[in-house]
């Protein structure tokens, strides 16, 4: 039995769903809190969404989309 599957916590866009979020640090990081930008549809603040997934699910995921 494998139940020793991985949970990744990963975030996504409280917009438009994506994954494909950032982490940025401003300049003023030490005062703000940290904010996060979605890089397909542009959104930014400090808010998102985050989702459970298995591991080979996001694997899965990665090679599919991208070809490097
Ligand atoms: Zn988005």
């Amino acid at each position: 039995m494998r139940d020793k599957k991985k949970k990744l916590k990963i975030m996504v866009c409280p917009v438009c769903g994506s994954t494909n979020i950032k982490k940025v640090s401003a300049f003023s990081g030490w005062l703000l809190p940290e904010e996060y930008v979605c890089l397909d549809c542009g959104y930014r603040g400090p808010v998102v969404a985050e989702i459970e997934v298995d591991e080979d699910e996001i694997e899965e995921d990665r090679s599919d989309r991208r070809g490097w």
